[in-house]
């Protein structure tokens, strides 16, 4: 017998909807790329949002063409997500730290149409422009007072939309229409396309809300320092709809001062970033002596959450909440928010509870297999790779030529991790940067973790490093942090109370900066190749 429900479609236009008639009045705030902060209300970019759909569908958009955008976490991008959407045309939004060959590559793999791009990528796109096999039409972000002519041909957004009604007849279609898109980063081959569908951001928005998850409440202020142009900025445009958190977007300024200002003026309650922005903007914070009153929590995912952190923020009253994900899940897979009972533990018990990156959402699956397939104990001892599945997790790549899921239709997430019985996911590492030593696996994480709790550490990078005898062992890269001198024999002694026999480094390297990569992470395939032929002492 089946439901006698109706059957609506949950599309992310019911989400504005929702928004405007329950929370017209919450604000969005934007410091715009081109310079004063710009703000207006959930009511005001419905409008906005309305001239864009038509304005859209005037220049000849149709269902399912794809709008590629490159921009910052602006109104501007904001409106976009919802006007693309809404008529049911698919945002594509790239990342300009891709790199031009794999930013071209993805503008003429998605096929765009259209591309609009943020002002302070116009050389970017300018050198592109010969490379984009199928743009028409490039669109930038901004207004005529502001427009340059570095992208030939080029019209704005205020002009695009100026003349075109508020007013918008919304279309209803299946909710498994696409929505959105975005590229793997590429660090091992070419960037993979994922595309979101309505039903996927709707349902992840809503496991977002939860209290166990970001746990954010109507009169919260949230600045997503994480990208829209990645992974659209944690879906957090779509949730902080759902329940009228008011938003606050960065623009150009992602530096610790520009956070700061914008974190402070608009009394911002909740951010969320990868650890790279959080460790930016702890250092402003001790340099300046400045504090942060208003914020309260902060989602750091995208990376391990280094242990230095948490003990750095709880210093400002701010609880830092660790959350896992990818890409390929829209992208949020666990979010680690602490059960009373482990809260109220002093703070050195309790930590070993927060660095785990935190309980599956609702709806997610997770397991554990061998390197054979074999599915392992949920334990807190076995380590595995680790599969997923759930109604916002990738079924297939765009254009994919091979599959994309294991036989029984998992996703394979290439982590490596150990499930505990209360359900706790801890990330061991990336299974290709895991170090395989003696037979064990060694976490580069754990390594890098122990590393920053030096007061000499500004940023630690791990790398297995061929060896003889144990097959891989770890050498450990460091950046000092300013003002701090500290010697590899120090940082050894210090890391050999911290880290068992196996992890100790058997050298450490210290460099001007690590390379990191278009989504603010190490990145490890960089860090490889400048110590391609490192020769371990002894
Ligand atoms: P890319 O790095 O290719 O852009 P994503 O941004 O989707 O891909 O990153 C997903 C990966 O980031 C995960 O598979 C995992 O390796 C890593 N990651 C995300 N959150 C965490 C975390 N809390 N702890 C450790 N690693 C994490």
């Amino acid at each position: 017998m089946m439901g006698l429900m109706m059957d609506r479609p949950l599309l992310t236009t019911e989400i504005l909807k929702h928004a405007v008639r329950n929370y017209r009045n919450t604000e969005i705030v934007t410091r715009t790329v081109e310079g004063p902060i710009h703000r207006y209300t959930i009511g005001d970019s419905a409008k906005r949002i309305a001239k864009l759909a038509n304005a859209l569908k005037a220049m000849g958009v149709t269902p399912g063409d794809r709008i590629g955008v490159m921009g910052m976490n602006t109104y501007r991008q904001f409106e976009m997500y919802y006007a693309v959407g809404g008529i049911s045309a698919v945002l594509h939004t790239i990342n300009p730290r891709l790199g031009p060959d794999n930013a071209a590559f993805v503008i003429n793999h998605a096929e765009n149409d259209y591309l609009f791009y943020d002002t302070v990528f116009a050389p970017l796109v300018a050198a592109l422009q010969p490379k984009l096999e199928t743009v028409k039409q490039y669109i930038a972000l901004t207004d005529a007072d502001h427009a340059d002519d570095a992208v030939s041909g080029a019209l704005t957004y205020e002009e695009l939309i100026a003349d075109h009604s508020d007013i918008v007849e919304w279309p209803e279609f299946d909710e498994n229409t696409a929505v959105a898109m975005c590229y793997t980063s590429g660090t091992t081959g070419d960037p993979k396309g994922v595309v979101y569908s309505h039903r996927a951001l709707v349902l992840q928005s809503f496991a977002a809300c939860l209290p166990t998850a970001m746990s954010m409440v109507e009169g919260d202020t949230f600045l997503p320092v994480v990208p829209m142009f990645h992974v659209n900025a944690w879906n957090t445009p779509y949730s902080c709809l759902m329940i009228g958190v008011n938003q606050v977007f960065p623009g150009p300024r992602l530096d610790g001062e520009g956070l700061y200002e914008m974190l402070d003026q608009e009394k911002v309650t909740f951010s969320a970033g990868v650890p790279t922005v959080w460790l930016g903007l702890l250092d402003y914070l001790e340099k300046t002596g400045k504090k942060l009153p208003h914020l309260k929590k902060g989602l750091c995912g995208g990376a391990a959450l280094p242990e230095a952190l948490i003990r750095g923020f709880e210093k400002y009253d701010v609880e830092l909440q660790q959350g896992w994900g990818m890409t390929e899940m829209s992208p949020i897979g666990t979010v680690n928010v602490l059960p009373p009972h482990l809260k109220a533990l002093p703070i050195d018990e309790r930590i070993p509870h927060q660095l785990k990156a935190g309980r599956a959402l609702p709806f997610v699956d997770m397991r554990l297999v061998d390197s054979v397939g074999h599915i392992l104990a949920c334990d807190g001892e076995c380590e595995g790779h680790l599969q997923v599945r759930g109604p916002w997790i990738v079924k297939e790549y765009y254009k994919a030529t091979e599959p994309t899921l294991t036989a029984d239709d998992w996703f394979d997430t290439g982590d490596v991790a150990i499930i505990d019985p209360d359900g706790y996911l801890q990330i061991t590492d990336r299974a290709k940067d895991v170090i395989k030593t003696g037979g064990e696996w060694v976490s580069s994480i754990d390594i890098e973790n122990a590393a920053m709790l030096h007061e000499g550490v500004a940023q630690a990078g791990v790398i297995g490093v061929p060896h003889p005898v144990w097959q891989e062992r770890p050498l450990l890269v460091i950046v000092k942090r300013a003002g701090y001198d500290p010697t590899a024999e120090e940082i050894q002694e210090f890391l050999k109370t911290r880290l068992h026999k196996m992890a100790w480094p058997d050298a450490i390297e210290f460099v001007k900066n690590i390379p990191v990569g278009a989504t603010g992470k190490i990145l490890k395939t960089e860090l490889r190749k400048q110590f391609k032929d490192y020769e371990l002492p002894g």
